[in-house]
């Protein structure tokens, strides 16, 4: 059986110029965050915040933790001291809430738009006129504790390669189009899509982070 770092060596070298890997360490023990930071993995991303809260303490300091998972938000405040990046941003309600917790703890938080792209009905996300709502309000500008970097989503669980395909070209085509809403506060760096079963179609397409998590550390 091929080890952690064999799988993230492998998905390394398939990783396209200006693509980062987010590993997706979720339900996994520490031990194996461990083996997989020893491989060379500095990013990694979790779903839950006292999960992550918890790893955050005991791991070593220069990994980035990003939030990948529907946020809740009282549990903002166990990860505004520390978190990197937060990919699941589907509300200006939440943003309101992590700018909160960013005054507090005098630091701007980065911040991904969700975007809704699947078929299907049960994955989180905005509509793009929600998105492109959030990015002209006036409340936005009374938040200089979140940036919003860029957008988040995830293409529907289906084998069928050119509907994913599609679905991340639109959300590549709605990154460049919210490129005329960019600002101080809002820019279009980070296009996270692509998870273990399509993030060699999300690069093609344009992807800058892929969150891969079973192709890493085996199923959960
Ligand atoms: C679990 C998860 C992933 C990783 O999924 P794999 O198929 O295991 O690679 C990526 N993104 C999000 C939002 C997730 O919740």
């Amino acid at each position: 059986m091929p080890s952690i770092a064999d799988n993230i060596e492998k998905i390394q070298s398939q990783l396209k110029n200006g693509t980062r890997l987010v590993a997706v360490t979720k339900t996994k023990p520490v031990e194996m965050l461990l083996e997989a930071y020893q491989a060379g993995s500095t990013i990694f991303g979790e779903n839950k915040v006292q999960e992550m809260a918890a790893k955050q303490e005991v791991l070593p300091k220069d990994i980035e933790w990003h939030m990948i998972g529907h946020l809740q938000t009282n549990k903002v405040k166990y990860m505004a001291p520390f978190v990197s990046l937060v990919h699941s941003v589907d509300s200006l309600k939440l943003l309101k809430e992590i700018h909160k917790e960013g005054l507090k703890n005098n630091r701007v938080i980065d911040c991904l738009l969700q975007i809704f792209i699947a078929s299907e009905e049960t994955k989180f996300g905005l509509s793009a006129d929600e998105a492109q709502e959030i990015l002209t309000s006036a409340d936005l500008a009374q938040l200089p504790h979140v940036r919003i970097a860029g957008l988040m989503g995830m293409a529907s669980n289906t084998d069928q390669e050119d509907q994913i395909r599609q679905e991340f070209r639109g959300l590549k085509q709605l990154f460049e189009a919210f490129r005329q809403y960019e600002n101080d506060q809002v820019q279009m760096r980070e296009l996270s899509m692509g998870m273990s079963g399509d993030f060699q179609i999300a690069m093609e397409e344009g992807s800058t982070l892929v969150r891969v998590g079973s192709a890493i550390f085996g199923s959960r």
